[in-house]
């Protein structure tokens, strides 16, 4: 009886889940963080509704022929915004239950997406203060609790962590760094996308995995001093491979949790040489990403997974029954309106695919989850 429950609530969580889209963004403004940065002109104007943002479009003049405030105001509307006030906690509050339907055996995504210094790597990974804890070390420790309290009624879990990254289209491991440095992913029908030789570790708790996470960076951070920055130039993916089973219901889940610090969004205007070779790669990669998702909301045959690592890596967590979150990060200042621009629209048209997989669910039933 107590599975019959459990089964339930998990059923209703799903969805609901389900009612609230398959894919949503949300985007995120910064504070600004040092002295100098307290003084500088910012572009947004007011937080007063929870899914719209105004970005300031130039400083406030009269307009010479009209006489009147020249137009403004652009407007982007995402399904929710949060404003520079917002913490890493209330921040987490609205990832929570993403992060639970993976423990229910769905394939969930969040991407990171913007310029570099936009706040992505706070985002994701935070910083060493608990309060500032950000959504990958805070969903590892929701997944542990999670478990802990299933434990209870019967539900064994195994959790297990990679850490890669992609650079200049090379996929390199993080858990291993002497080894190849361009792993090769292969994605078959039934068993998903896989890499090859590919460090996955099983992990116990919290701990297991800071320990894990702290090493994967290192490596990164190794490479960034010898590469300039490179931590800004390449994606990391960390991916949370979850299996659970109840032999008492005969039931069990496979799911996943990949969590994505995209590279810097930034365009190349001032690039050369190898850093030109990145950005190229870079746009190569996130363009290919706003491809697949304007595939699934056009509901074309071919999704063109294909034309990145990026995507190819992910396909199995885009599109189908996935659930996929958009974080879009912007800076607040005046001085990055057209970076910030690009990035807000490239995120409302990846807005667009949550609206149509909504309608259709107006039509039809959703399927059901279990
Ligand atoms: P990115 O990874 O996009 O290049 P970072 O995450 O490194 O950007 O953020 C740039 C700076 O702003 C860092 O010093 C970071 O700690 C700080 N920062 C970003 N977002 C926030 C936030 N929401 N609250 C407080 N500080 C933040
Ligand atoms: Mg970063």
């Amino acid at each position: 009886k107590v599975i019959d429950a459990e089964l339930m609530r998990r059923k209703y969580h799903n969805t609901i889940q389900d009612l609230k889209g398959n894919i949503r963004v949300f985007c995120r403004v910064r504070p600004p963080v040092t002295d100098a940065e307290l003084t500088k002109p910012q572009c947004f104007i007011g937080y007063t509704s929870e899914s719209v943002i105004e970005i300031k479009k130039t400083k406030e003049s009269v307009c010479p022929s009209t006489g009147k405030p020249p137009d403004i105001k652009a407007e982007f509307v995402f399904d929710r915004v949060f404003s520079p006030a917002c913490t890493q906690t209330e921040f987490f509050e609205e990832l929570s239950q993403l992060v639970q339907s993976a423990l229910d055996g769905y394939d969930v995504c969040v991407f990171a997406y913007g310029q570099t210094g936009s706040g992505k790597t706070y985002t994701m990974q935070g910083d060493s203060s608990p309060e500032h804890l950000g959504m990958i070390p805070r969903s590892v420790n929701l997944i542990f609790e999670t478990i802990d309290s299933l434990a209870k009624s019967n539900w064994v879990y195994t959790v297990k962590v990679s850490f890669l990254e992609i650079y200049n289209d090379n996929v390199r491991d993080l858990l291993d760094p002497k080894g190849t440095q361009n792993l090769e992913i292969c994605h078959n029908e039934g068993k998903g996308t896989t890499v090859s030789n590919l460090k996955i570790q099983q992990i116990h708790s919290p701990k297991d995995f800071h320990d894990l996470m702290t090493s994967a960076l290192k490596h990164r951070m190794v490479a960034a001093t010898n590469f300039n920055e490179l931590s800004s130039r390449s994606h990391a993916v960390t991916k949370i491979y979850l299996h659970g089973s109840n032999s008492a219901a005969a039931v069990s889940y496979t799911g996943s949790v990949n969590l994505v610090d995209l590279a810097g969004s930034e365009s190349a205007k001032t690039s050369l040489g190898e850093r030109l070779v990145e950005t190229k790669s870079i746009n190569k990669s996130l363009s290919a990403l706003g491809t697949v998702m304007l595939a699934l909301y056009n509901k074309n045959s071919h999704v063109p997974y294909r034309n990145s690592k990026l995507t190819y890596l992910l396909q199995s967590c885009l599109g189908g029954t996935s659930k996929t979150l958009m974080i879009v990060n912007v800076p607040p200042f005046e001085e990055h309106y057209s970076e910030s621009i690009n990035s807000l629209r490239f995120a409302s048209k990846v807005k667009q695919v949550k609206n149509l997989l909504k309608r259709n669910r107006a039509v039809s039933p959703a399927p059901s989850t279990q």
